[in-house]
């Protein structure tokens, strides 16, 4: 059986191309399913099987625990956008190839390298590569090292029958209501993978290179033990205060620009604590564990109805609460069209509160003369 998963995986690339020796070292431990990751493998399947149905193949709906309107209607909201781009490559050429979760072998500039691409679009002028990220964690298609092995694999298998001269990389995350898109040429790609993932993938596959920590620890295996990532969380409490009392705002400052993954890493390391003393029985110097707080709930919604309401005293206005649906349940049910025309001027998108983020975060700056100042002030 051939492996189902590249020890460089397009995946984790962001990962080992930033620090090279995570590869070998997350290959070493368990990889642990989550939530999260069940989940978007629901949405995954049901998006195939859309996607198989649009271009008239075989297929059977899948099921899975997570199949709710919510996922229905997601995954849709990408589905949509993926036949858009297919009947857009049917402009460019009479024989484009759509290729639905495939199997995609970039071998020939990683070592073993492969990956499932969710569609791939072979055309003449555009090759595109799209992903769906199902989860909640923003991601940009600017330069995306996993869509960039894609279309490595997706040209390398099917670029010699088309003429393509861009890539365009699309991710899709339709819980956020967000459709990322990049651009580049073949050339640049062609480029980009001589240049700085060839060497980097030789150096990883091997296991070698320098640990660097940073943004790209945030899904690594490795990420509650390793020493480079607590090395450099903790340059934080080795900086050197020194009279005043009271911080200045320089450096104020200097620990915003390390608090958020200092808060993430500490995080990490508590969870991988507590599930080992759960799990594994695992006795941590001056820590133990305790039973977690309790919560009352009721075992028979509807006995104590009953009960309540046989006393005389009360009627069900005052024991049952009585909610609108949510406005994207509401847009489920109704559909986008007839959403639009009924219920136009009767919902609104009151400005969100006003947050701390780093410079370089794209939102433009908060205008605090604008209404939103005031709303959130009210
Ligand atoms: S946690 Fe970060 S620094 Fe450590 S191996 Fe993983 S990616 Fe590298």
């Amino acid at each position: 059986m051939p492996s189902t998963h590249a020890l460089l995986s397009a995946s984790s690339s962001h990962r080992w191309l930033n620090c090279t020796p995570s590869a070998r070292i997350e290959e070493a431990l368990e990889n642990r399913s989550s939530f999260y990751a069940n989940e978007g493998t629901a949405a995954h399947a049901l998006s195939e099987h859309k996607l198989r149905e649009f271009l008239k193949l075989p297929t059977q709906r899948p099921t899975s625990d997570f199949d709710s309107t919510e996922l229905n209607y997601y995954t849709d909201r990408y589905v949509e956008h993926v036949c858009e781009l297919i009947s857009e490559a049917y402009t460019r050429c009479n024989d484009p190839r759509v290729l639905i979760e495939q199997r995609l072998d970039y071998s020939h500039v990683v070592p073993q390298g492969f990956g499932t691409g969710d569609t791939v679009i072979v055309s003449d002028q555009i090759l595109d590569v799209l992903d769906l990220k199902y989860g909640m964690v923003r991601v940009s298609a600017e330069d995306n090292p996993q869509l960039k092995l894609y279309a490595l694999g997706a040209l390398d298998m099917y670029g010699f029958f088309y003429d393509v001269q861009t890539v365009r990389l699309t991710i899709c995350q339709p819980r956020l209501d967000s459709i990322s898109v990049f651009e580049l040429s073949v050339a640049e790609l062609t480029q980009w993978a001589e240049i700085e993932l060839k060497p980097k993938a030789d150096l990883a596959f091997r296991g070698e290179g320098e640990f660097a920590a940073g943004g790209h620890c945030r899904f690594c295996r490795a990420r509650a033990t390793c020493r480079a990532r607590a090395e450099k969380n903790l340059e934080l409490a080795k900086m050197d205060f020194k009279a005043p009392a009271m911080l200045s705002d320089e450096e104020i400052a200097e620990i915003l620009t390390k608090a958020e993954d200092l808060a993430a890493w500490a995080k990490d390391v508590w969870v991988y604590a507590e599930k080992e003393a759960i799990s594994h029985d695992k006795q941590w110097t001056g820590y133990k564990l305790v039973e977690g707080t309790r919560k009352r709930k009721y075992t028979n919604e509807g006995k104590i109805a009953e009960v309540v309401l046989a006393t005389g005293q009360y009627n069900e206005s005052q024991i049952y609460t009585k909610n609108l649906i949510s406005l994207t349940a509401m847009e489920q049910l109704l559909g986008k069209k007839t959403f639009a025309e009924v219920l136009d001027g009767l919902w609104e998108k009151p400005p969100g509160k006003p947050k701390l983020v780093p410079k370089s975060h794209k939102k433009p700056e908060w205008n605090r003369n604008q209404q939103a100042k005031k709303d959130f002030e009210d």
